[in-house]
């Protein structure tokens, strides 16, 4: 059985008389920062000179300094800057407070250390607490009380209390309320990329795509297939996410849990599963990370084009007059 633990696992009080460094103040950053804080943890948060964040970091009342000041200055320094950027930023302003060991270095994604562009010195705790959610959520459900669950991992225990640390860290964002599963950096890294690949990014707008233009270019109005392909979809899987495949095979008709079991394994069948494979392969012997950190070395022009095809898809405009009539849906877009 996996290990998960809880609130009760955790001690917070570890961190008392430590300060902890929040690297980046973007959709974890800002969220990590501000739970951590309102835990009573003694937090800043480190931005690049000139970063658009300084005034809202000060605003919430949480201390904050250039990236070198706040990893001078802490003893948990936690990267929350993109992942392409996290090599560079960890090099200039983060490795040089490093050499004398006995600090802790934190991801909430195990790619740069996995994949080897990050090496920390040996003196020094390697460690991930990886919240399985969008930081904005992170942020929401501690404000309400709740957690968003977490994974924790350690890549380097010089201290060998590593995990302990870790996990108080997990506690004082509120992961532990919800459970820290205990895993690796290869795990996390592997599965994580694979599943946002997959199915939870590009797996669920492909398919969806797909079921749009298919009803459209029969000749449908692109206005029911959006409801039909887009809008339902949340329904659907809200259900299965509290209740389970079943639960949401209660709530609809027999006539549409009939194509479900019909239909659908025709339409994703053993042909998905093997390029499945091979993606994951992909993943597992590197291809996919020396493709993307290419990318990046070259300042990204084919992720721009495809960004920008993407959000020119059909289904987006059609998206875009549909939801503008549902004017509560406004409340919950991240942008
Ligand atoms: P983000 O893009 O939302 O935010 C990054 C922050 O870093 C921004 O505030 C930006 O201003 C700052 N930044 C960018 N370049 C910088 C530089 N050169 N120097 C200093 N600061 C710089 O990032 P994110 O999505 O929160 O991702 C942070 C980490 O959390 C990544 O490792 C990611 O894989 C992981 N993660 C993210 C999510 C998520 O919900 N987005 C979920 C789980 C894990
Ligand atoms: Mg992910």
């Amino acid at each position: 059985m996996a290990k998960v633990y809880y609130d009760r696992d955790a001690e917070l009080e570890l961190l008392n008389g430590k300060k902890v460094g929040v690297i980046g103040f973007g959709s974890q950053g800002h969220a990590h920062a501000l739970n951590l804080h309102d835990s009573g943890v003694d937090v800043a948060v480190g931005l690049y000179p000139g970063s658009s964040s300084w005034a809202k970091v000060e605003a919430a009342g949480v201390k904050v300094g250039t990236v070198d000041d706040v990893a001078r200055d802490s003893d948990i320094i936690m990267i929350l800057v993109p992942d392409q950027v996290q090599k560079q930023v960890y090099e200039d302003h983060v490795a040089p407070h490093l050499e004398d060991g006995g600090k802790t270095l934190m991801f909430a994604h195990g790619f740069n250390v996995h994949f080897g562009q990050i090496k920390a010195p040996e003196g020094v705790d390697v460690s991930m607490i990886a919240p399985k959610g969008p930081g904005h959520l992170v942020r929401r459900v501690y404000q309400e009380g709740f957690g968003v669950p977490a994974l924790v991992a350690i890549h380097q225990d010089a201290s060998e209390s590593a995990l302990a640390t870790a996990l108080a860290y997990g506690k004082g964002i509120g992961a532990a309320r919800a459970g820290i599963l205990e895993t690796t950096f290869l795990e996390e890294t592997e599965t994580d990329l694979f599943g946002e690949q997959t199915i939870l990014c590009g797996g669920v707008t492909s398919l969806v795509k797909a079921a749009f233009e298919t009803l459209v270019e029969a000749g449908y109005q692109p206005e029911s297939a959006y409801f039909e392909t887009f809008h339902e979809l949340k329904l659907i899987v809200d259900m299965m996410y509290e209740g389970g495949m079943a639960n949401m095979r209660y709530s609809i008709s027999d006539t549409a849990e009939y194509g479900d079991y019909t239909r659908g394994p025709r339409v994703i069948d053993s042909g998905v599963k093997e390029r499945m494979g091979e993606v994951l392969r992909e993943i597992q012997d590197g291809r996919f990370a020396r493709e993307w950190i290419a990318e990046n070395q070259v300042g990204q022009p084919h992720f721009r084009a495809l960004r920008r095809i993407n959000a020119d898809h059909p289904i987006e405009h059609v998206g875009k007059e549909m939801r503008s009539m549902m004017a509560w849906l406004n409340e919950g877009k991240s942008k």
